[in-house]
């Protein structure tokens, strides 16, 4: 099939932008006939924010309008679950044959869809595609990003389980909720003084338990605050966040015996990247070296961090990472518990590869 449409619903969220900019740093956009769909922004002779991105894309398209989304060879859609659940059924059930490729997590478990992390599954990718298959979603965000990290470790099948302990950014759940954390710092610190630390601590404590912070996002305060629950309740007391750690990773790896992945997720006041610390049981005592040589050389978007402390604090934050392809990996050391107890820290853009570049990359192999 020759793709010559490609239609991008959601470009206005935070994934949507971050795929978009990623677009037009690899010059995807002289490859097809690209329409813009937006639900809120339709109509108009391509927004001031689409043309951002330097070029005319044409009216922004309905992202309601059937009928303009069937013309599409292929759909890439960042804009929720909610979307993918009430079109992507009407528009199979109405013959549309094209690819659907998607960051929401809705059709990770669904049969027909592959999860992509091409880096990592790019077999299983292929597989996919010459079955015939056409729905390729994103992973989610900490899995994907744990997966790029440690890859050297699961290629050596060295895993026997891992525990997974996040740290997520704001922007990990949406571009209103990072806005809201501003706007929560913005509201706390207006105006503040006080006498001593004490005094200021007391403040800023009564001022996140207030009505009139605003939370209508979070539903709570993240400012100054930390969230040890991501998305809803699943079943054995997990979040479905943390239920996506074990579920995912297998699917992405096809393994033949499932790997035990689990963990508490929790959102920190953090804009942007994902921070995770794990720990791994290996299946054999492997010297460090070999360890560090295996994950640095797995890929080549590892930045293996030394396990030193200036290093660590310089080169493994979300500060330094922002923004880049790089997933951090470091505080790589074998545990007290013994020597088959691996301890490691692993941050990346959950933004790139996290949400926008597996999607981005998929589409580049339809091209190929
Ligand atoms: P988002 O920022 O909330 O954007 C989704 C849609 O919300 C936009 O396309 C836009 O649609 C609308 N919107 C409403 N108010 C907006 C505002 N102030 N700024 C921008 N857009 C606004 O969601 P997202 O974080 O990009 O996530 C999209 C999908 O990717 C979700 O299924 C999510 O689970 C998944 N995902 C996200 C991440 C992440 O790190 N954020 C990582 C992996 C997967 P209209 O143009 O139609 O108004």
């Amino acid at each position: 099939m020759k793709i010559k449409k490609v239609g991008i619903v959601g470009w206005r969220g935070m994934v949507g932008q971050v795929l978009m900019e990623r677009m037009q740093a690899e010059n995807d956009f002289t490859l097809a006939e690209y329409t813009l769909f937006s639900a809120s922004e339709t109509g108009r002779a391509a927004s001031a924010q689409a043309q951002i991105y330097g070029r005319d894309f044409g009216p922004i398209a309905d992202a309601n309008d059937l009928g303009a989304l069937k013309k599409m060879d292929v759909i890439i859609t960042c804009q929720g679950g909610d979307y993918t659940k009430q079109y992507y059924p009407i528009l199979k059930r109405e013959g549309w044959s094209g690819y659907w490729i998607d960051a929401a997590s809705t059709l990770r478990m669904e049969k027909e869809a592959t999860i992509i992390l091409d880096p990592v599954n790019m077999p299983v990718i292929k597989k996919a595609l010459h079955a015939g298959e056409k729905t390729f979603v994103g992973g989610n965000c900490t899995v994907s990003l744990m997966l790029m990290g440690i890859q050297g470790l699961f290629q050596a099948d060295l895993i026997e389980w891992i525990s997974t302990m996040t740290y997520q950014a704001a922007s990990g759940a949406g571009a209103k909720n990072m806005e809201e954390l501003v706007a929560q710092y913005g509201y706390v610190g207006q105006g503040l003084q006080a006498k001593s630390a004490l005094e200021l601590e007391k403040k800023v404590t009564g001022l996140i338990s207030s009505p009139q912070l605003p939370h209508a996002n979070f539903g709570h305060a993240l400012a100054y605050n930390l969230l040890p629950w991501i998305d809803s309740e699943y079943e054995m007391g997990q979040s479905r966040e943390e239920w996506k750690g074990f579920a995912e990773t297998n699917k992405i790896l096809q393994t033949k015996t499932s790997i035990p992945v689990d963990g508490t997720c929790a959102r920190v006041s953090v804009l942007r990247c994902h921070s995770q610390g794990l720990t791994i049981k290996l299946k054999k005592n492997v010297p460090l070296s070999e360890i560090e040589g295996l994950l640095r050389d797995a890929n080549p978007w590892v930045k293996f961090v030394p396990n030193k402390k200036e290093l660590t604090l310089s080169e493994l934050t979300p500060a330094a990472l922002s923004g880049s392809l790089s997933v951090g990996v470091g505080r790589v050391r074998k545990m007290r518990i013994g020597d088959e107890y691996l301890n490691i820290f692993t941050l990346g853009d959950q933004l790139l590869w996290g949400a926008a570049e597996p999607l981005r990359r998929m589409l580049r192999i339809l091209f190929e």
